[in-house]
């Protein structure tokens, strides 16, 4: 079957858009931490009508395939499928922008359209505005992290908040558009979310029912007075009083959601450096509370402000919530030399794939590749209550995990509401060190576990973990079944992906 789908696809997409060599697919199949998935080919088709024609082939020759828009997925599984004998859909040739409105504020892309294109073109077009960007590689897809879910910073930082008008591709090759955008002349669907009927979006986001391969993003103004503000505190034990005082912050709209964020010691350390080998021995792992008797946090965040007045109000109500909780706070504006590389106003940076590195030996290479550079990460994405006290909970159990299989705790935390943390947990590594791979996976799954069992389920999975779940108490596997049933009857994509099939009550598919 496979050879007479290879052909197939050779004749709509030619040669060289259907690679089988041994460098190119072996690649596929490295990700930041092991896996075992073999991919049989990479497929790259350069329009809708090649991937329509790609899903048609698929559905022919009963071949699985697993879409991915630029494959910076690090951390989650990069390029890697979820399950076995794969043949991977690189929509990365599909990167126009399509569409731009500086007025209504929004930009349409294609799956290949990266964080830095879309930082460039709007520089370009001299926009007064800005794209949230994420804390991962300025290369990757604003589609994939879209449907990832994935955070970035900002006002806009939850991402799925802010896009409208999905181009999706069924799993049998007709397409649909979410939304107005079923309409040709609809003058709004770049700019209304909800469009007439039911609302279908979210079902294309982390799931294997569709292949996205346009996009409306919304962007937000520049502020005319932005101001960054850092603050530190030492005594990780009083943080739920910091965190307390944050959530009225958010909650009431003084800091934006996604506007800040803490990072604990060890992802500011992992983020400007590597590893101590020399002064540690050559010994792991780092533990500063024993060396310094301390293990601080530091928080970053962004007020974007639309006057001086209203900016330094919010500025004093931020100083006034944060008095006594902080050991440091101190607020620089738009004349400072910080902005110049601020994601939280849509720069995008590399400076924290770096981190991926920072139990490594070896030089970092250009570009980073942590995938090829055998940079060991396993990214893990709880989310809490906006809860002082809960946070304390949920951060003695990762750290004392942490603590028993010897990796520094990379923690951060972002807030996309209110109500609730975004934790995000790393565990980094050198995969070049013999048994780290298996270590590194029992340290994940050891937190997963033990936070799933305290009722912390993440909001994001690995490919590794998409069967780790706790059993429903409804009929979600079912719907999920009757939905992928329906509308992929040959299980040709992405099979695994968020579907949930330990759940299903009748496996044969
Ligand atoms: C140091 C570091 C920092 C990071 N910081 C962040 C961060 O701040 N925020 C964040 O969200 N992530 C972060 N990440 C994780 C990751 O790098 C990003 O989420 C990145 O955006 C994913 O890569 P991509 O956009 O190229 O998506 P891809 O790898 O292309 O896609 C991700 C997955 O989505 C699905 N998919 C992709 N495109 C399509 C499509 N067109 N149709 C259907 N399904 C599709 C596929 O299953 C694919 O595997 C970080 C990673 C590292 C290593």
């Amino acid at each position: 079957m496979i050879v007479k789908a290879l052909d197939a696809w050779r004749n709509i997409l030619s040669t060289e858009n259907v690679l089988t060599d041994t460098a190119t697919v072996s690649a596929a199949q490295t990700a930041t931490f092991a896996t075992k998935q073999r991919v049989l080919a990479l497929i790259r088709p350069g329009n809708r009508a090649e991937v329509q024609e790609c899903v048609r082939i698929a559905n022919e020759y009963q071949t699985p395939i697993y879409p991915i828009s630029c494959g910076k997925n690090w951390g989650l599984g990069s390029r890697v499928p979820v399950q076995d004998n794969c043949v991977i859909l690189d929509l990365s040739r599909l990167n126009q922008i399509v569409d731009y409105n500086e007025k209504l504020a929004y930009i349409t892309v294609e799956p290949g359209v990266t964080f830095r294109q879309a930082y460039d073109y709007l520089r370009e077009q001299k926009s007064n505005l800005f794209l949230s960007v994420i804390g991962g590689s300025p290369d990757a897809s604003l589609i994939g992290n879209t449907l990832e879910r994935g955070d970035g910073f900002g006002p806009h930082g939850d991402r799925l908040d802010h896009v409208c008008e999905l181009e999706v591709i069924l799993p049998t090759g007709e397409c649909v558009h979410s939304g107005f955008g079923r309409f040709a002349n609809a003058k709004a669907a770049k700019i209304s979310r909800w469009g007439v009927g039911p609302y279908f979006d979210g079902i294309f986001t982390q799931s294997n029912l569709g292949i996205v391969t346009r996009m409306t993003m919304w962007l937000m103004p520049i502020p005319k007075y932005p101001q960054l503000f850092t603050c530190t505190i030492i005594d990780a034990s009083r943080i739920d009083q910091l965190i307390d005082a944050v959530q009225s912050l958010v909650l009431q709209g003084t800091i934006k959601t996604n506007s800040f964020s803490l990072w604990n010691c060890y992802k500011i350390l992992a983020a400007e450096g590597r590893y101590p080998w020399k002064k540690m021995l050559g010994q792991t792992p780092l533990s500063l509370k024993q060396l310094k008797g301390a293990e601080p946090w530091f928080g970053n965040g962004t007020l974007y402000s639309a006057s001086r007045e209203q900016g330094l109000a919010e500025r004093k109500l931020i100083e006034q919530a944060l008095e006594g909780k902080v050991d440091q706070l101190i607020f620089s504006d738009e004349d400072s030399d910080a902005f110049k590389e601020n994601t939280f106003i849509g720069v995008p940076s590399d400076e924290n794939i770096s981190s991926t590195y920072w139990r490594k030996k070896t030089p970092i290479s250009s570009p980073m590749n942590p995938d090829r550079d055998g940079c060991g990460v396993i990214w893990l994405c709880p989310v809490l209550p906006f809860d002082g006290e809960q946070f304390l909970l949920a951060i003695k159990i990762i750290e004392s995990i942490f603590d028993s299989y010897r990796f520094e705790p990379n923690l951060g935390l972002s807030f996309p509401s209110g109500r609730s943390i975004h934790v995000f947990i790393a565990i980094i590594y050198d995969r070049d060190v013999a048994g780290e791979d298996q270590r590194a996976m029992e340290c994940h799954d050891k937190i997963l576990h033990s936070l799933i069992q305290e009722g912390y389920i993440p909001y994001r999975l690995g490919i590794q973990s998409m069967n780790s779940l706790p059993p429903t108490q409804d009929d979600y596997g079912k719907l999920i079944s009757t939905l992928k049933r329906g509308l992929d009857p040959n299980n040709i994509l992405a099979p695994g992906r968020y579907d949930f099939r330990s759940e299903w009550f009748d496996t044969n598919y």
